[in-house]
């Protein structure tokens, strides 16, 4: 087994929210003990100058901060990846699976919004675009969004209907997940990109451009290869469902006896009533030490809830409550198993466990385990 994030767009001015599904990530591989790759999106940096070297230390050492060291990195960088993506493209358009096809796809003059005309009505509106004084303008550039006849590449895996999560925790996205699989499994996918020129594929002698979402896409087969395992487990935040499970999909479709489960973590939003601007990274992993953060990230672990807000009061609590003259990192032999994840990880406990710290109360075994994951060596 195996457990990885949804690859993320590492931005320098990116909410903090990025860093909880690489912390739920860690917390899953910890507790069933199995490799943790942190996946980045890269490529899909776009519309900015980032060096993608540069930007992905950042975030590695962002992630250093909260204690995340001990991971495998992946990007669509990673050597013989891309090769991949066209290996298996090349296969697709000789089996028909990819096509190139004449196709009415609505546009926005920045290139965010190009939508094939059989999805634009199923779309979920607000997101990309908006009505405006009767016209449909693009969220991003506020340009019209207009129909246009265009010879594109899709993939159409409408014969693939299986639904190929196993497993879903907290299981109250199970429903919302199968919706989303039912709307892509009826639908083609858009694979070529007219404004993201950053990869191509010769199709018929023509050369289009492709959707950079595409190409990490198939990360989670080539991880399974590359670390010769067929189980893997997801760690994605609740507002990335549907690029999620059409990764699965996508996936599953090249590597059918993949077992892949999915964690899927709430969004939390840093309130404070001092700061009403949102909190960046380098913001945020300016706030404590390593252990410090990671209680105040554990306590937003609210499971059922999408959306999470922590107020930075909480952080100041912590920091009162932990004392270093505490030291309950001695080994103790539990079981784990008898134990599931979200009895120990979740916001209550580790409130609790905090409360018991600040009274000097002793901690029961599940308290133990959750003290000992969350406390870091300091650096
Ligand atoms: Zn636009």
């Amino acid at each position: 087994m195996l457990v990885s994030t949804l690859p993320i767009t590492p931005k320098y001015n990116s909410a903090f929210t990025t860093l909880i599904s690489p912390f739920v990530a860690c917390i899953a591989s910890d507790f069933y003990n199995c490799p943790l790759v942190i996946a980045n999106n890269l490529i899909g940096l776009r519309f900015s100058n980032n060096n993608p070297t540069e930007i992905s230390s950042w975030y590695k050492k962002s992630l250093k901060s909260i204690g995340i060291k001990n991971f495998y990195y992946w990007s669509e960088l990673d050597q013989g990846y891309l090769g991949y993506v066209y290996e298996n493209m090349n296969l697709w358009y000789e089996q028909g699976v990819i096509r190139n096809e004449l196709r009415k796809v609505f546009c926005c003059p920045c290139g965010i919004v190009e939508i094939l005309d059989e999805d634009f009505l199923n779309y979920e509106k607000g997101k990309l675009y908006s009505l405006v004084n009767g016209s449909i303008v693009c969220n991003s550039c506020g340009g019209r969004v207009l129909p246009r006849c265009e010879e594109v590449l899709i993939l159409n895996q409408k014969r693939e209907l299986i639904f190929p999560v196993h497993n879903c925790f907290p299981g109250n996205f199970l429903s919302e997940l199968k919706v989303i699989h039912n709307k892509l499994a009826k639908h083609n996918i858009l694979v070529s990109r007219s404004k993201q020129k950053n990869s191509f594929f010769w199709a018929s002698q023509k050369k289009f451009f492709i959707d950079t979402d595409f190409i990490w896409s198939l990360y989670l087969a080539y991880l399974s290869d590359k670390y010769s395992t067929n189980h893997i487990l997801i760690s994605a935040s609740s507002r990335v469902l549907a690029p999620l499970i059409r990764s699965v999909c996508l996936s599953y479709f090249l590597r059918p006896n993949l077992k892949i489960d999915c964690i899927i973590s709430p969004i939390v939003n840093i309130t404070s009533s001092k700061n009403t601007k949102k909190i960046n990274i380098n913001d945020f992993i300016n706030l404590g030490t390593a252990t410090e953060l990671r209680f105040f990230l554990e306590s937003g672990l609210h499971w059922k809830s999408k959306e999470v807000s922590l107020d930075t009061s909480v952080l100041y609590w912590i920091k009162h409550s932990i004392k270093p003259e505490i030291n309950y990192l001695k080994k103790e032999v539990i079981n784990k198993d008898s134990f599931i994840l979200k009895d120990i990880h979740n916001g209550s406990s580790t409130r609790n466990l905090l409360a018991k710290l600040r009274k000097k109360r002793s901690m029961d075994e599940k308290e133990i385990l959750l003290y000992q994951f969350l406390c870091q060596p300091m650096l």
